[in-house]
C-alpha cells in the first residue's frame, strides 16, 4: 500500500463444504428481507497486544466460540460498520467510499479503546469475502449484498481494561429493497425521556450500546405509531435518529444538518450533501435546535426534511410527533432527487463524478 507502507495480508482460505447450491441462494436473493440470511463465508483477523494483527483468515460461516469471560460479553467494548456491495449491469461488483467506512472504524476503534484495523486491511478483507461469496450480490432492483463487518473484545478477564485479545470479523447478507412499492414518509417520535448520546460520550462511534440505548426509546415510538425515533442533545438541539441522520432544506435552498461530536457522521450524508453542493446548494453543519425545527416548518421557512443512512438511502420525513403535538413535515422533491441521483452512482447508472466507486 503506497500511503502506509503494508504488505497485504495472506489469508487462508478454506472453503465450505455445505455451502448452498446455486438454487437455493437464488431462492434467498429472490427475496432477502434484511440481516435474516448470510454468505457460505466469513473473514476474520485476530489481533493482540504482543503479535498485532495476525491470522487473517476466509473460513465457513458459523458460530464463534468464545470465553464465558470475553470481555465482549460483559463490558461491550465492541464496534461495527455496515456498507453495501451493488452488482452492476456488466455483472461487476462494487462498494461505494469503504474508504471512509474504514476510517470511521479506526475512529471507533480509537474511542472504544480498540486496535484501528489499517484501511488496507479492511479494503482487502471485502475484497476477500467477495472473492468467494461474490454470487451472493444480488442483481435485482436496489437490491445489495450488506456487509456488516465488526470488532470486540475477546480476551476472557474481567478486569475493566481495554482488552489485550481482539477479532475483528467480516460477515455478509443479501439485502432486499428497504421499500417495497417506492419511497414512503417516515414518522418520527421525539424522545423526550431518553438520550442516546452526551457531551464527550459514545455518540460518533459506531458501537454496540449506542443501539443498545435506542431500543427503549425506539419502543416509545412504536407505542406510538411512529417508525422511528429522534434524539436530542441536552440543549434541546437535534442529535439524529437511531440509525439515520437528519437534514433540513430551507426556503432559500440553504441545506443545515446537526453537527456535533455526539453524532456519528454518515457517509450517506456526507455524499448528498456534496451532490447538494454540486447543485448550487449551500450546506451548513450546525445546531437546529427543536425550536428552530417547529417555528422552520411553521413559518414554512423549513421546507423538507429528510432521515439518511446507507440501509435505506434518504426517507422524507412526513410527521414529527412529541408527547403534546403532531407536526406535519412540508413535503418537497430535493430529497428524492437527491436520492434518485445517488443510487444511480451506486448501481453504476451514472457517471461516479467523485470517484466514489470502489471495484471489489
Ligand atoms: N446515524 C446512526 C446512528 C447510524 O447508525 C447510521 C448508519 N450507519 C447513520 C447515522 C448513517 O450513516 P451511514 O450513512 O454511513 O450509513
Amino acid at each position: 500500500d503506497p500511503d502506509t507502507g503494508l504488505d497485504p495480508l495472506e489469508f487462508a482460505v478454506t472453503r465450505n463444504l455445505a455451502a448452498k447450491s446455486a438454487a437455493d441462494r437464488d431462492a434467498i436473493l429472490a427475496n432477502p428481507g434484511f440481516g435474516q440470511s448470510f454468505t457460505d463465508h466469513m473473514v476474520d483477523i485476530c489481533w493482540s497486544v504482543r503479535g498485532g494483527w495476525h491470522r487473517p483468515r476466509v473460513s465457513p460461516y458459523g458460530p464463534i466460540s468464545l470465553d464465558p469471560a470475553a470481555a465482549v460479553l460483559h463490558y461491550g467494548q465492541e464496534i461495527f460498520e455496515g456498507i453495501k456491495a451493488y452488482r452492476h449491469t456488466d455483472g461487476s461488483v462494487h462498494t461505494f467510499r469503504p474508504d471512509q467506512n474504514g476510517r470511521r472504524l479506526q475512529r471507533s476503534a480509537r474511542r472504544l479503546a480498540l486496535p484501528e484495523l489499517p484501511v488496507p486491511y479492511f479494503l482487502q478483507s471485502l475484497r476477500e469475502l467477495i472473492a468467494v461469496d461474490g454470487a451472493w450480490v444480488p442483481s435485482g432492483e436496489d437490491q445489495s449484498l450488506y456487509l456488516r463487518p465488526f470488532m470486540f473484545a475477546k480476551e476472557a478477564f474481567l478486569g475493566v481494561r481495554p482488552a489485550h485479545k481482539v477479532a475483528y470479523y467480516l460477515i455478509a447478507s443479501p439485502a432486499g429493497a428497504y421499500f417495497k412499492g417506492g419511497v414512503k414518509p417516515v414518522s418520527i417520535w421525539l424522545s423526550e425521556d431518553y438520550s442516546r448520546a452526551g457531551k464527550g460520550g459514545t455518540g460518533a462511534a459506531k458501537t454496540g450500546g449506542n443501539y443498545a440505548a435506542s431500543l427503549l426509546p425506539q419502543s416509545e415510538a412504536y407505542e406510538n405509531e411512529c417508525d422511528q425515533v429522534v434524539f436530542l442533545d441536552q440543549d434541546r438541539n437535534v442529535e439524529e435518529l437511531g440509525g439515520m441522520n437528519v437534514v433540513f432544506v430551507y426556503k432559500d435552498g440553504t441545506i443545515v444538518t446537526p453537527q456535533s461530536d455526539s453524532i456519528l457522521e454518515g457517509i450517506t450524508r456526507d455524499s448528498l450533501l456534496q451532490l447538494a453542493r454540486d447543485r448550487g446548494h449551500h450546506v451548513e453543519g450546525r445546531n437546529v435546535s427543536l425550536d428552530e425545527w417547529r417555528r422552520g416548518v411553521a413559518s414554512g421557512d423549513i421546507v423538507e426534511v429528510f432521515a439518511c443512512g446507507t440501509a435505506a438511502v434518504v426517507t422524507p420525513i412526513g410527521i414529527l410527533k412529541g408527547r403534546d403535538f403532531i407536526d406535519e413535515q412540508p413535503m418537497g422533491t430535493l430529497a428524492l432527487e437527491l436520492r434518485e441521483e445517488l443510487t444511480n452512482i451506486q448501481y453504476g447508472r451514472a457517471e461516479d463524478k467523485h470517484g466514489w466507486l470502489y471495484r471489489l
